[in-house]
């Protein structure tokens, strides 16, 4: 099992310890010890060293019961004890980017509010995001990188973003205009080519429209015709699933996120809540195990 975080509710204490830190040691020094009711993971510190316990007690109910079995986690030489004030511990995602920075095993983490918290086995699940721009920066692996800031009950997830820039697709079907969406995403083309936008129904030109699925029934509609010359630009068609977790979005969709596996499409404007559910439901199909220890 990896990415092995401790749940909300399951509190991890840190204990200064007398001695080196060594299974013998560290079961000698906790076994009857007194542990309160929530503690499950102790976070045991001699000087410099760190060493991850898991115990369990008599009883669950009283607050405080005797520790009658420990379990090494992890031992001095795989552990490493980090000191960051900014890091919300509580966020499995933010554990793992700190825990990317260290070569250890088990990585201890003393962040925001002085909260301890541990990382052990460290296995990020690598989510591509495939997205366009302009506008910049990509909306849509933006928003992922914030829910991921705020998500306390997603697994530790690694955005890749897999950006496909307009202009290099205008720039790989030569026109002398263009046709976009819309004026709002701030698409610009070097050179003497012109650029019209769609939501603006300018008169009809002989134009190649840089488009959706979408954009060509909104142009159909204008002018009674799809364009002659047209581009995808749908990140769904641009970013098909190749076995890897994929969150995409598509201009087909509007109320709602559609999930196939690892590969989750989320409707062209879609909340924060949406982008939430598809990382989600990536995760779920990606690592269906995970729970918080
Ligand atoms: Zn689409």
């Amino acid at each position: 099992m990896s990415n092995v975080v401790p749940g909300q509710y399951r509190r991890v204490s840190v204990a200064t310890v007398d001695g080196p830190l060594t299974a013998e040691g560290l079961t000698r020094y906790f076994l009857g010890r007194e542990a309160y009711r929530h503690t499950r993971f102790v976070v045991a510190r001699a000087g410099r060293d760190t060493a991850l316990v898991h115990v369990a007690k008599a009883a669950d109910a009283p607050l405080f019961s005797p520790i009658t079995s420990v379990e090494i986690l992890a031992l001095p030489d795989e552990c490493a004890f980090v000191v960051a004030p900014d890091v919300d511990t509580g966020v499995p995602t933010a554990l793992a980017q700190v825990a990317a920075t260290q070569a250890a095993r088990c990585v201890v983490v003393e962040g925001r509010y002085h909260h301890v918290s541990f990382i052990l086995d460290p296995a990020p699940i690598r989510i591509r995001v495939g997205d366009v721009v302009p506008p910049r920066p990509a909306k849509l692996f933006d928003q992922a990188r914030r829910v991921l800031e705020l998500a306390e009950d997603l697994p530790p997830i690694e955005l890749v973003a897999d950006v496909v820039d307009l202009v290099d697709l205008a720039t790989a079907h030569p026109s002398t205009q263009y046709l976009v969406p819309c004026r709002g995403s701030g698409f610009c083309v070097e050179g003497p080519a012109t650029v019209a936008f769609l939501d603006e129904r300018p008169p009809q030109a002989d134009w190649t429209l840089l488009g959706c699925e979408r954009s060509r029934g909104i142009h159909e509609w204008f002018y009674g015709a799809r364009p002659k010359e047209a581009v995808e630009l749908c990140p769904r068609r641009l970013f098909p699933a190749d076995g890897r977790p994929l969150l995409t979005k598509c201009c087909l969709l509007e109320e709602s996120i559609a999930p196939q596996g690892i590969t989750v499409t989320v409707p062209w404007g879609a909340s924060l809540e949406q982008v939430k559910q598809a990382l989600a439901a990536i995760a779920k199909a990606a690592e269906p195990a995970w729970a918080p220890a």
